[in-house]
């Protein structure tokens, strides 16, 4: 919607009851600067100058006016779908509410709503979440509290860190960049990004990576051990290098068995 081709047709002055027509400045790009109600304040403001000191009741007047009222109109549902898109790219990747606040599952209604069966029999006491994707809405469809919401919460700070280190070490392979202040866990992860193809990009598939590694209970002590084992040392190896027992690194590394073979460095 752009109000210039209109604007030409009439006199210069009446440019100067036009917010930004005069620059030729799109109505919904004012409105994303100055805010909606900044904008409609102006424009009743600049209607009634007009009014005032141009309109000669004419039928070219009445046309303006009437067009300046349902551009206003018009600028407003632009305004409206404005701020939806932008959220939905999201301003920096790791915030981006297109995502489930704890996974790289689409957050919001869609999936439950298309199962029409689901929510028309909980209506009463179904809260759903637009935070979240379905598997971690705080509630289940049945209205019971929801254990994977729960765990997720709980964990959302490890969550953020992985999320991190992955994302700083997807965007520069070559060499350890996770920063996770510890030389073995940044190893870790350069190794663990080098067997795969994920990109900086594919910001799912890093948060779904990052909650899978919190998920599968993978601590910095166990990525310690899984990259030394990489190296090819065997477990009194690994514990003396760590400063442990042995015990602990052969209880730890059976820990992972069920793990998925990329997180244990052997995908
Ligand atoms: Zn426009
Ligand atoms: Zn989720």
């Amino acid at each position: 919607m752009h109000q210039r081709p209109y604007m030409t047709t009439l006199p210069a002055r009446y440019s100067s009851f036009v917010p930004g027509a005069g620059t030729g400045t799109d109505f919904s790009e004012i409105i994303r600067l100055v805010g909606l109600d900044a904008m409609v304040r102006l424009q009743r403001e600049l209607l009634r100058r007009f009014i005032k000191t141009v309109d000669q009741h004419d039928s070219r007047d009445r046309c303006f006016i009437a067009t300046i009222e349902s551009l206003a109109d018009l600028a407003c549902s632009c305004a409206c779908k404005r701020p939806k898109k932008a959220t939905m790219r999201g301003l920096n990747g790791t915030r981006s509410r297109s995502f489930c606040r704890f996974c790289g599952k689409p957050a919001g209604l869609k999936s439950f709503a298309d199962d029409v069966s689901q929510v028309r029999g909980n209506d009463d006491n179904l809260r759903l979440s637009t935070k979240y994707c379905t598997d971690h809405q705080p509630q289940l469809p049945s209205g019971a509290s929801n254990l994977a919401y729960r765990r997720a919460k709980r964990s959302v700070a490890q969550f953020d860190m992985e999320l991190g280190r992955l994302n700083r070490q997807c965007a520069n392979r070559g060499t350890p960049q996770a920063a996770s202040g510890d030389p073995l866990v940044d190893r870790y992860f350069h190794q663990y990004l080098l067997s795969q193809t994920v990109q900086p990009a594919d910001k799912g598939e890093l948060r779904n990576q990052a909650r899978l590694m919190v998920d599968s209970k993978l601590s910095d002590r166990k990525k310690q051990m899984l990259i030394l084992q990489w190296d090819g040392l065997n477990q009194s190896e690994i514990a003396q290098k760590l400063s442990i027992k042995r015990q602990a690194v052969s209880k730890a590394l059976k820990s992972l068995v069920a793990c998925p073979k990329l997180l244990l460095l052997e995908g």
